[in-house]
């Protein structure tokens, strides 16, 4: 089982547009510490699934049928406006499982082109694919969100985002067995108050803790989280990396 990271960034992406912080500035002259739309694509066998589309560019990365579907997170804009294009295609339908969002994305219902939304996961619903088994688990997001459990070739990796902590049935769900990788969302350094929405680092360190997870990969990750890592990156704990774009676990 793979997973790539495809993109790594919250919604406003590094460098941010107009930012002047010492990680935008970086991010603008070396393209290797750029962060894309939060997204994925795990392999396992002869599945390959795309994790979110938030992505602009998908129809030239991935040409027609080089995959199976999309296990959609959520529909906010940064992780669904890929599939705003994608619609567009003919001669194929593609898959998407998300949650059982009313409102979805735009007008992606209405008009869903070649894409297919009428199979939405319920929470906690296990579901096979070949050789990869994909466990739909509730996320704390201001949006209906789900992450997935991704199980194969006796791997167990869990792709977490958009999240401020976990809920506890979820965390339950994780504990069950040993994970050997979590990849979380952490959006932002140590924050004076706890945060909504997203993880600060203390939330992330604090669920990578508690599941187990033998590694812990932070994605999502805000310039402002860039900017931090800059002088801080020494204190990360050993087991835990920060993920970059085009990084393959
Ligand atoms: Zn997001
Ligand atoms: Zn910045
Ligand atoms: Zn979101």
């Amino acid at each position: 089982m793979r997973l790539t990271l495809l993109g790594t960034g919250d919604a406003r992406q590094v460098p941010v547009y107009g930012c002047e912080c010492p990680a935008c500035g970086l991010a603008r002259s070396d393209e290797s510490l750029r962060r894309r739309p939060c997204s994925a694509l795990i392999e396992c066998g002869d599945q390959r699934w795309l994790i979110d589309s938030g992505l602009p560019d998908l129809t030239e990365r991935f040409p027609p049928r080089s995959f199976n579907g999309i296990f959609q997170t959520h529909y906010h804009a940064d992780h669904a406006q890929g599939l705003l294009h994608l619609r567009w295609g003919q001669g194929l339908v593609i898959p998407v499982h998300g949650p059982a969002d009313p409102e979805g994305l735009s007008d992606l219902y209405k008009h869903p082109g070649i894409l297919d939304f009428s199979r939405p996961f319920a929470e906690f619903e296990t579901r096979q694919f070949g050789e990869l088994s994909v466990t739909a688990l509730p996320l704390q997001h201001s949006k209906l969100t789900l992450g997935y459990l991704l199980e194969g070739e006796g791997r167990r990796i869990a792709y977490l985002t958009d999240t401020v902590g976990l809920p506890p049935a979820t965390l339950a769900w994780l504990q069950r067995e040993p994970l050997d990788v979590l990849v979380l969302d952490c959006s932002m350094p140590p924050q004076p108050q706890a945060p909504r929405n997203h993880n600060d680092l203390t939330l992330a360190l604090q669920s990578i803790e508690e599941t187990g997870a033998q590694r812990g990969v932070l994605t999502h990750v805000g310039h402002t989280l860039d900017a931090w890592l800059l002088e801080h990156r020494c204190e990360l704990p050993r087991h835990v990396t920060v993920g970059w774009d085009g990084r393959i676990i």
